[in-house]
């Protein structure tokens, strides 16, 4: 769907400076497709979905023809409703506002024809009305159309479920064969095809695509979110609904590659497409990707366009998009098939604003939701464990162990137990207490995450209600989240997932050397940063990262010993919150 600006639709300078005041920054699709048809004088058959721009497509082309020095009306507008009338009446107001002698009026039925009948005398070059009232004014003769250059049709298909048909095609054949057209509908049954057949001349025909917008499928949520807490709250999401197939999008190349990296060492199959990356590398990605050969994709919207799968159960907009376009863009790649597609939005700070604007352009359909807590996130992982436990046993989707069974029984051992303690092993284990640690480890977990407001419980607001509250995210220390539980072993990635999982003091832990970093809390360093950093540039496994503690200036991260010596000589120099990295191998005590 190409957007351009519109001083490349061959406009005057009059509107061009309109438009500018309207705030619009560029022309959306159909205004880019349909307002140089409109400018050729060309007749045009638009479909596109509601919010979409329709009016200025068809007001503007239409303004442009209007010979102000000339008082008679020139261009038609017929709507189905008054308020749609008024509505359009002073969008075209507002188009017109530079255009010295130009004037527009709507008449509709309920006001009184005396005083439409003055908007007219006076010379009123635009008319906007309903069908009824329009054909009322034509029998009385308050209203001429023999010097009509532009006659449009907004909503049509609603126009004749109003029962407007006689009233349109009166109309319509009543106003001069050299008139222009332009056609709009929202779905074009049989009667709206025989009415453009008739009445339009070789028209251009232009649809414009919105998978969101009509795309009731997709679920749309948004969350607020510290940017900080971004990552920690895409992977709870991910792992809440056990995800596997999806896009992340980003709004740059350097988000693409730091999440990128944080993933990786989170131990969740991804990979990366951005404008930096060379065509072949992104054509084996892409592949890849399609094969379903890793889970989840981290694009920017330019490097994502080229790729056609659109059967994704979610799309994450890690950063929020540009515009409505892009959003519905975004979120149209999933929901496809007959299948329900999810789409979570993250807004960190002011973009609450971004996404108001946008949910008014596009009426978008979104709702609030409060972000996820450990504890559901553990249970939900639960769950899906009991249903998989389930359905092998249903669907006898195993090989008999007999043998080993009857020596464990033969020890003495239940069959509870041992179905208990094969659980534990495959991580299927949720229920482990571990509240205990919370404290002390809290205090190492720096996510940031704005504290929900206690009304957000269990509730999901809409849109309209949520006041962006500074108050709440300026104040008062930051959040931290309950202590994370130990990794359930036995799913895909558990044991490098938990990367905060750790124990709180540095140098403790057989097995392990401490390594010194020189970022710490003042460069606004957090454990996820590191072990990203780490997992990114060696590619070691999150396991090889202890205990992180962050000090003021510093910070000191243990390593596996093994690791030790060349995650210093790998990482020395490679940038981290826009400073260059320098590390040291402290001695052990004692040593
Ligand atoms: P439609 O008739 O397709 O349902 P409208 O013409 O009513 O859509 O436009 C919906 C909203 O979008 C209006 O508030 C309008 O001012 C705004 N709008 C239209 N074109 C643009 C644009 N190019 N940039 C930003 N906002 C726009
Ligand atoms: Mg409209």
């Amino acid at each position: 769907m190409e957007k351009l600006p519109f001083s490349q639709l061959g406009l005057s300078p009059e509107i061009l400076k309109a438009v500018d005041k309207m705030g619009f920054e560029e022309a959306s699709p159909i205004q880019t497709a349909v307002i140089p048809f409109g400018m050729a004088g060309r007749d045009v058959v638009g479909q596109s979905a509601t919010g979409s721009g329709k009016t200025a497509a068809f007001a503007i082309p239409a303004i442009e023809k209007v010979d102000v020095s000339l008082k008679k009306v020139q261009v038609l507008v017929l709507c189905p409703t008054r308020e749609l009338a008024v509505q359009v009446a002073e969008e075209c107001g507002k188009l017109g506002s530079f255009k010295r002698g130009l004037m527009e009026v709507p008449i509709y039925g309920g006001q009184s024809y005396e005083r439409q009948f003055r908007a007219l005398a006076a010379g009123a070059q635009v008319v906007i009305g309903t069908p009824g009232r329009v054909m009322d004014h034509m029998e009385r003769g308050t209203l001429r159309l023999d010097s009509l250059k532009v006659v449009v049709l907004d909503e049509a298909d609603r126009m004749l479920d109003m029962g407007f048909r006689d009233d349109i095609e009166r109309i319509l054949s009543a106003v001069p064969e050299t008139r222009q057209c332009l056609f709009f509908s929202a779905t074009m049954p049989r009667a709206i095809q025989e009415l453009i057949k008739r009445y339009t001349r070789d028209p251009e025909w232009v649809k414009i695509e919105a998978h969101a917008q009509n795309a009731p499928k997709v679920e749309q949520i948004y969350f607020e979110v510290d940017r900080r807490s971004k990552i920690e709250v895409l992977t709870r999401l991910i792992d809440l609904h056990d995800f596997r197939f999806g896009i992340i999008f980003c709004s740059t190349k350097i988000m693409v590659d730091e999440l990128d990296e944080h993933l990786h060492a989170r131990g969740y199959s991804v990979d990366r497409l951005h404008g930096d990356i060379t065509q072949a590398q992104r054509t084996r990605v892409m592949d890849k990707f399609r094969r379903r050969g890793f889970e989840f994709l981290i694009a920017t919207d330019v490097a994502a366009r080229g790729l056609d799968v659109d059967d994704l159960e979610v799309v994450f907009n890690f950063d929020l998009p540009n515009d409505a376009e892009d959003y519905t863009h975004r979120v149209g790649r999933t929901g496809r098939a007959g299948k329900t597609g999810m789409a979570f939005t993250f807004v960190s700070g002011r973009e609450i604003y971004k996404l108001q604007g946008m949910v008014h352009y596009a009426r978008l359909k979104i709702r609030r939701e409060r972000v996820p807590s450990l504890d559901e996130v553990e249970e939900a992982k639960g769950n899906v464990f009991f249903e998989k436990l389930r359905a092998t046993l249903e669907e006898k989707k195993f090989k008999s162990h007999d043998q080993m069974v009857d020596r464990l029984l033969e020890m003495g051992y239940t069959s509870t137990d041992i179905a208990s303690a094969l659980i534990h092993l495959m991580g299927g284990d949720t229920t482990e207490p571990v509240k205990k640690t919370a404290k002390v480890r809290a205090e190492h977990i720096a996510t940031n995450e704005a504290p929900p407001a206690p009304a957000d419980r269990g509730s999901s607001a809409p849109l309209r209600s949520v006041e962006p509250s500074p108050a709440r995210r300026d104040a008062g220390p930051p959040f931290k989240t309950e202590a994370p539980k130990p990794a359930p072993t036995g799913d895909r990635f558990a044991a490098q997932k938990r990367t905060y999982d750790r124990k709180p003091r540095t140098g403790r832990e057989p097995g392990f050397t401490v390594v010194s970093f020189n970022v710490g809390r003042q460069q606004l360093v957090t454990p996820a940063d590191l072990v990203g950093k780490i997992a990114g540039v060696t590619r070691l496994p999150a396991s090889a990262v202890g205990a992180i503690d962050i000090h003021e200036e510093h910070t000191h991260v243990d390593v596996a010993t093994e690791h030790a010596e060349m995650v210093v000589a790998k990482l020395a120099g490679i940038r981290i919150k826009n400073q260059s990295l320098k590390l040291s191998i402290v001695p052990a005590p004692g040593a």
